[in-house]
């Protein structure tokens, strides 16, 4: 239940305070009613355990999820070309995104290996059942939202001997009819809201408490229903060109930063994947067609190389090697050159509006890079290589934002920046300062001022 937020940013924390307690319970009561012989749980062996730690996806935007096996950015798995911001996680907003994550989910489970696959459908499953929450269905905010999602007793949530239902045959009339499925489950949890609302407010807990458990048991049904047709659509794809390569990663003195996979990328398309824990990367079922591969690692975006693949045809690529030339950056897409997921942004950036007054006063902007892990003791150079061309960066500037935890409720400490005309400032890992993220407030787009920014070890070349 704590594992609620790990969000980054103050301004975001309003909204994803709110956190329906029981992610990993529902997921589990549905895996539970599915049974080791359903499809889904066939197909994802082993990783389908981790479905019930997946299901937080969505709550961990920007943030490096850090564990004893895996280390990756949850954002890899949220941002794509159907889905280019963050949305809420709540109605109506919520809505939106069922389509292009079942899309998304169905799609790596035929296309990605199983590490990322359960990923994607964890994204997908963090909607579905944030959907079921009494207060997200009615769209209530305020102090009531806490207490109503909350007031329930998690072990409690099991489903057997249900049945999950198949949504659809076919891939559209599936995705109709998930849609379906949740509009149905938005009622349901909408009027149970509705109906244990003056309890809420009256703080009686145990009338509250059955009613929501109420919410939360059918949000299990549904999630069975979603995972058992993801599992049966997954078997029936059509297309069969397979596309398999290796990535050498560019060699980071870093104990954490040194085990994030490359992700690689199809130009132009959703296609894209993080790379095993030995470099490699497969894309099964992929259409026969063109495409431009671009591999991303901490410092490098790799040049797009084109590949031609052929109806059934097995292409194996060169191993693509990140690591010649290579000075330690930290920092993804710094050279603002990878636009994949949106044409309008930046890759591993988000752009943030300044809140209040400081919007007000001036046309700026924050682009804000990723949350990196700082060694303690260690001391980081933060650059800014900024453009010759431009006169005039019309006080533009670069700084380095840290914290503490990786909860968003963490207080953030800016740095001194970097303007036009410096090169850099330094910053040394410690407790205070556990977490560093780039930060570029401009009123013009970053790759119009500046040419690139890094983050590296001091002594790091
Ligand atoms: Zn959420």
């Amino acid at each position: 239940m704590k594992l609620t937020v790990t969000i980054v940013s103050a301004v975001l924390l309003s909204v994803n305070a709110f956190a329906w307690g029981p992610h990993s319970e529902i997921a589990q009561a549905a895996l539970d009613a599915m049974g080791a012989n359903d499809p889904l749980v066939q197909r994802l062996g082993p990783d389908a355990k981790r479905l019930a730690q997946y299901v937080w996806m969505a709550d961990l935007r920007q943030s490096l999820l850090v564990r004893s096996d895996e280390v990756f950015y949850a954002d890899d798995y949220l941002l794509f070309p159907a889905v280019t911001r963050h949305y809420q996680h709540i109605c109506p907003e919520v809505e939106q995104t069922y389509s292009p994550y079942f899309r998304r989910a169905l799609q790596a489970m035929r296309t990605e290996s199983t590490h990322n696959a359960s990923r994607w459908i964890g994204s997908l499953l963090h909607f579905t059942t944030d959907t079921g929450s009494p207060p997200h269905a009615a769209g209530f905010l305020g102090p009531a939202h806490s207490k109503m999602e909350n007031w329930l007793d998690a072990k409690l949530i099991h489903i057997p001997g249900y049945q999950p239902q198949l949504l659809g045959a076919d891939d559209a009339s599936a995705e109709a009819g998930f849609l379906r499925r949740m509009v149905g489950l938005i009622e349901y949890s909408k009027e149970r809201a509705q109906r244990c609302r003056a309890d809420v407010d009256g703080d009686r807990r145990a009338p509250v408490e059955s009613v929501v458990l109420e919410s939360a048991l059918e949000t299990a049904r549904v999630t069975a229903d979603l995972l058992h047709t993801l599992g049966v659509l997954a078997a029936k794809a059509t297309d069969d060109a397979t596309l398999t390569g290796k990535v050498i990663v560019p060699k980071i003195e870093h104990a954490t930063m040194s085990r994030l996979p490359a992700k690689v990328v199809l130009l132009g398309t959703s296609y894209s994947t993080l790379t095993e824990p030995d470099g490699t990367f497969t894309f099964r079922h992929l259409p026969v067609g063109e495409y431009r591969l671009v591999v991303i690692a901490p410092g490098r975006v790799s040049e797009a190389k084109p590949v031609s693949l052929a109806a059934a045809a097995t292409v194996t690529l060169e191993p693509v090697d990140l690591s010649e030339g290579t000075d330690g950056n930290l920092v993804r897409n710094g050279t603002f050159t990878l636009r994949w997921a949106s044409t309008e942004a930046f890759d591993h950036w988000s752009l943030r509006s300044l809140p209040g007054k400081l919007a007000a006063s001036r046309p700026v902007r924050d682009w804000d890079g990723e949350w990196i892990p700082l060694q303690s003791g260690v001391t980081y150079h933060l650059i800014a290589r900024w453009k010759a061309t431009v006169a005039d960066a019309s006080g533009a500037q670069v700084f380095l934002r840290t914290k503490a935890k990786p909860d968003g409720g963490s207080i953030t400490t800016d740095s001194a920046p970097v303007v036009q005309g410096t090169k850099e400032v330094a910053v040394t890992g410690s407790p205070e300062a556990a977490w560093a993220q780039v930060c570029i407030r401009a009123s013009q787009a970053p790759d119009t001022v500046l040419k690139a920014v890094s983050l590296r070890e001091a002594g790091a070349k």
